[in-house]
């Protein structure tokens, strides 16, 4: 089997009635491309640049920053690389910001609450990615967005970065696009009209399931509650896809789900651009896709999304799939 999936290092991702999509690789720093490129990755669907940040007693410099998002870019040699921007908070603190503790840590202050609040790191940040931006394909992707003003918000500040730096004479590209990931579910109910001002969404579903739920993605005692296959989660990622390309824009998954045997047949009949993975699952994903034919994946799609329960939807995809 192993040796199957060799040979399709270099091959595009298609299903066996010709349909194609992208998959990428989620990564947490440059050293991680190495194995996106031995597992033929045609993109970063996802860079995580929380590790910059954590493990040390202060922010990481402009600089510092630069030359990892540089180191990226390069590595992959003009493919698409998405880079989120600080997704702090939550399960993943920074001690020396001195944040004052929380009962809902994951409901509070975090991700693009603390970057619109605190705007010397955010900015800080966007200038670095402004800068490495004509090293390769960049493209720009805010966490934790859960209204449209934020969104706005955030875009305007980096437009401004850019047109302070383009004022002295620091080149950056010209043609960036910025998107979000969707892992709020008023995010994901409102796709329509975000769909307007974003050039593309990746779906969270790490989040996009817990919030959805109101199950703690690390808690044990409600982890019967986490289901990805439960016609309530697929039926808001259907709504983020239609509203994606009904405005022209792609839509992508950067979750665990995107790698995942069960969803995959469910993910392409619902007509997903790209799917981000640890690196590791991206050949196997791409031989199971090789062997799904879209159109059957279509009318599945289409048939779990009526029905009740998680199991359901499993049993559904077994019988229709070769798993
Ligand atoms: C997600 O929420 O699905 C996601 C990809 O982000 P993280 O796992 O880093 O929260
Ligand atoms: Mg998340």
């Amino acid at each position: 089997q192993k040796a199957e999936w060799a040979k399709l290092v270099n091959e595009p991702t298609v299903s066996n009635d010709g349909h194609h999509v992208e998959l990428g690789a989620n990564i947490g720093t440059p050293k991680d491309l190495k194995g996106v490129t031995e597992h033929g990755g045609e993109a970063v669907g996802l860079y995580r640049t929380e590790f910059l940040y954590m493990g040390r007693d202060e922010l990481p410099t402009e600089d510092e920053q630069f030359s990892a998002y540089k180191a990226v870019l390069e590595g992959m040699e003009g493919k698409p690389v998405v880079v989120r921007t600080l997704d702090i908070g939550g399960d993943k603190e920074l001690p020396y910001l001195n944040l004052p503790k929380e009962m809902n840590p994951f409901l509070g202050f975090r991700a693009i609450r603390l970057c619109l609040e605190e705007q010397d790191i955010f900015r800080t940040q966007l200038r670095a990615l402004l800068r490495a931006s004509i090293y390769g394909n960049l493209k720009i992707m805010f966490p934790m967005i859960s209204t449209l003003n934020e969104f706005r918000e955030a875009k305007a500040i980096l437009s401004e970065e850019q047109a302070k730096l383009n004022e002295t004479g620091v080149k950056t590209a010209d043609n960036i696009e910025v998107g979000i990931m969707v892992e709020i579910p008023s995010t994901a109910v409102m796709a329509d009209l975000f769909a307007k001002e974003v050039d593309f969404f990746s779906i969270g579903t790490n989040d996009l399931i817990q919030y959805t739920m109101a199950a703690d993605r690390m808690n044990e005692r409600v982890s019967y509650l986490y289901q990805p296959y439960n016609p309530a989660i697929l039926r808001l990622v259907k709504m983020v896809i239609d509203a994606a390309h009904k405005e022209g824009k792609w839509a992508g998954m950067c979750g665990e789900m995107a790698g995942d045997e069960i969803a995959i047949p469910i993910l392409l009949g619902l007509g997903l651009d790209e799917f981000s993975m640890s690196a590791t699952s991206i050949l196997k994903a791409r031989s199971q896709i090789s062997r799904l034919n879209h159109k059957e994946m279509k009318e599945l799609a289409n048939d779990v999304l009526q029905l009740h329960t998680n199991d359901e939807v499993i049993e559904a995809v077994k019988k229709v799939t070769e798993l």
